[in-house]
């Protein structure tokens, strides 16, 4: 009787509340890092299908929580597994002022918790990342002027002033670290990132793609665009959203050209993922749609996403399997793409307006930012529906054939660390050796003038010689026969365009305090692991 007034008492509370602070405000405000605590605090006192850890404590101090939510109140990947079910990720907020996705993870993580959904919780656990960037998301202000509310939110940058969504190769903040170790704690099926728009102007709420780097494997890529992305989109159709290919106009004075997604490299998350073999999602929300329209968008899309995997999980992870299985075997001695061109992928209705062009006249070219292009482009009042092709870097124009493997100098341990807590298998060599290597040396180097993220950028001109090396007791390996050679081939290859190279992680063994002439990568290619005994590192 005691426990029956009870449940009367709690059940009306539960079918209501709690509400985010975007519910409360009729979505003029978003959610500090106050309410979302204080929010999920409120139903883990209610019910033990949600539980909250820590994936890493912010530059500012802030505890970033990782929700777990499950029928049966798992609270570890083992729990998980011995169940049986998959798991999904959802991180939103990595850049903080693109908020809808932090309100829409809080409204879902409420609904999965009080029942409304448990067919989608019958074959997988869903964790969620509601504030990954809590610090950048409590510099509250008029930071993102396309948006069309709420009233203030915070920025792009986290607490160290770095973009996160482009920390995924050099890993310097503890936001990726906690994410990258996560990552492998729970191995999920799928891993999401919601964001906002900023760019061209169309009429669909919701945008996104799979993971897209240029390497990363092709089954993988094909099912994510033949099924994951059209199943996902029927989902999402049930709902009355009408997703699009994230992009924009590839040129703005001529929109029916094209329309393009350039963030390929592994520097962004979704790509990252792809090159552990994971499937991954990027989620973009159109930013002129208001603020409500926006969190029920990617409301949606989450609900959409979960019906897709709640089906199609098991099949998924088979995929990975596979690639996971295709990367020990066959990745080793592959053509390693290293330069790009546009490839065209598919077509598809484009629902956008008719805009006025005009050209700036010559005198008041100053006035307006380079990009421009010389042209002032207005959108009229009138709809139009565009036919696009839809278009990305990833066409291979320049590359090389891989190695077997990389052996790496203890003069650069310190990305060595990067490797292994990515899960990376390194070796290391006990005992000196000679052998055969290809070593790159340097003609030029063409480093960025500005720094981008704390780096100068660079490029590198110059050949690979073979050459017989002695190889000092201490040097480590990485063979390429392993489930993430995609990731160490991306990050190790000299010439790769987003690798530790590229990011001047080698830079002071490069350029030598009295030397002045580029010396050279402290990384050689190897075709075969070294005929000595190797001790493997954990
Ligand atoms: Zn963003």
């Amino acid at each position: 009787m005691k426990k029956l007034f009870v449940l009367l008492l709690v059940l009306p509370v539960l079918a209501m509340g709690p509400l985010t602070r975007a519910e409360k405000t009729n979505f003029a405000e978003t959610s500090t890092y106050a309410d979302v605590m204080n929010f999920l605090w409120a139903l883990r006192t209610e019910s033990d299908r949600i539980h909250v850890k820590y994936i890493a404590t912010s530059a500012e101090g802030r505890k970033i929580p990782l929700v777990i939510v499950s029928k049966e109140g798992i609270k570890t990947p083992r729990e998980a597994k011995e169940l049986g079910k998959e798991i999904v990720y959802i991180e939103a907020n990595i850049h903080a002022g693109e908020v809808e996705g932090k309100e829409a993870s809080l409204m879902m993580i409420r609904d999965l918790v009080q029942g409304k959904y448990d067919d989608l919780l019958e074959n997988q656990v869903i964790l969620f990342c509601p504030i990954f960037n809590p610090d950048g998301n409590e510099k509250f202000g008029k930071h993102r002027y396309s948006d069309n509310g709420p009233q203030l939110a915070g920025v792009r940058y986290n607490g160290m002033g770095l973009d996160l969504n482009r920390d995924f190769v050099k890993q310097e903040t503890p936001e990726v670290m906690g994410l990258i170790r996560a990552l492998m704690e729970w191995d999920p099926v799928l891993f999401v990132d919601m964001h906002t728009t900023d760019g061209s102007y169309h009429r669909h709420v919701v945008t996104w793609t799979p993971q897209f780097a240029p390497w990363t494997d092709e089954e993988l890529m094909k099912y994510a665009w033949n099924r994951m992305f059209p199943g996902i989109n029927q989902n999402m159709k049930a709902e009355g959203y009408d997703p699009i290919p994230h992009g924009g106009f590839m040129d703005r004075k001529k929109p029916e050209k094209g329309w393009l997604f350039w963030a390929v490299l592994a520097r962004y998350g979704v790509n990252y993922v792809g090159l552990r073999n994971r499937f991954s999602i990027l989620d973009e929300n159109y930013a002129r749609a208001d603020f409500k329209t926006r969190v029920y968008g990617a409301y949606a899309f989450l609900k959409s996403i979960f019906r897709f995997t709640a089906v199609h999980g098991r099949e998924m992870r088979e995929i990975e399997r596979r690639a996971d299985l295709r990367a020990i075997k066959s990745y080793a001695g592959s053509f390693f793409p290293t330069e790009f061109g546009n490839k065209k992928l598919f077509e598809f209705s484009l629902k956008s307006y008719k805009f006025e062009i005009k050209k700036i006249p010559r005198k008041e070219l100053s006035r307006y930012p380079s990009w421009f292009g010389g042209y002032l482009v207005k959108k009229t009042d009138e709809f139009k529906t565009y036919k696009m092709s839809y278009f990305a870097p990833i066409k291979p124009e320049k590359g090389i054939t891989l190695p077997d493997g990389y052996i790496i100098l203890p003069v650069v341990k310190d990305v060595v660390d990067i490797l292994l807590r990515n899960g990376i298998t390194v070796e290391r060599l006990l005992k000196p050796l000679e052998m055969e290597v290809e070593e790159f040396r340097i003609d030029k180097i063409e480093a960025s003038p500005l720094p981008f993220q704390g780096h100068h950028l660079k490029k590198f001109k110059g050949k690979y010689v073979k050459t017989r090396k002695r190889i000092p007791a201490g040097s480590y390996f990485v063979s390429l026969h392993q489930p993430l050679a995609r990731l160490a081939a991306v990050m190790l290859e000299p010439l790769s365009p987003d690798g530790f190279a590229a990011w001047g992680l080698f830079d002071r063994v490069i350029v030598h305090e009295w030397g002045g002439r580029p010396w050279m990568i402290p990384v050689y290619r190897v075709s075969h692991r070294p005929k000595t005994k190797l001790l493997i590192m954990k």
